[in-house]
């Protein structure tokens, strides 16, 4: 069983690793299954991060017989940030469970990210980041048609292809940052939480599997 933690960095490297790992023997066999079992919760996991499929399962099975092995069980919730699967390599079986780790993948920041937001969000912010004391953070607030188109294309560089780009950045034209609806909060997102609940502030997360991303009630 490995216990993995996520950054698109590692998931990269360890679809890498495994043309290397093309041995028979049983412990190369073992290795095998573990390295089938790690790229399949891997991959399973990233589906489930920002601007995923969501299709987990699916993502999953694709990765264990692109290493050699098949899928025997996936704990993959849709939106969740933990996947565990279980997978074969002829009869040897191996387990890895993947965490997202969203301080990692936080998006880019920007400094003065409370400009350029709808005043009703820019004050909701002000109001929530004041109250938290320093403990929230913003990270990312109101983003330029040209400010997205950059991290888009820098998302394209680092990942090589639209399809995985897409699964971190959304295309230009297609973010909520962009019309000065939605911030990326940092630091403490329990306490942010419990403090647009206390203090009736008009944000919500839209998504699970973006846990940092807040938009203004519509
Ligand atoms: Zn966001």
């Amino acid at each position: 069983m490995s216990l993995i933690f996520v950054s698109i960095g590692l998931l990269l490297t360890l679809l890498l690793a495994h043309f290397s790992a093309d041995l028979a023997d049983a412990s190369a066999l073992k290795a095998r299954a573990q390295v089938a079992a790690d790229a399949a919760a891997l991959a399973a996991v990233a589906e489930s991060g920002p601007y995923g499929t969501g299709q987990p399962e699916r993502v999953a099975t694709a990765f264990a017989r692109a290493n050699g092995g098949r899928l025997l069980d996936c704990e993959c919730r849709p939106g969740a940030v933990e996947m565990e699967v279980t997978v074969a390599v002829h009869d040897v079986v191996a387990r890895a469970r993947a965490l997202l780790d969203v301080e990692l993948l936080g998006p880019a920041s920007f400094s003065g990210a409370v400009h350029g937001l709808d005043p009703k969000l820019a004050v909701a912010v002000d109001r929530l980041v004041e109250a938290s004391e320093g403990a929230v953070t913003v990270t990312s607030g109101y983003r330029s048609r040209e400010q997205q188109e950059r991290l888009y294309r820098a998302a394209l560089n680092e990942y090589g292809s639209p399809e995985i780009a897409d699964n971190w950045v959304a295309p230009p034209g297609g973010s909520m940052h962009e019309r000065g609806l939605a911030v990326d909060l940092g630091g403490d997102l329990d306490l942010a939480v419990r403090l647009i609940e206390k203090l009736g502030l008009p944000l919500y997360r839209r998504l699970d599997n973006e846990p940092w991303h807040f938009e203004l009630v519509p």
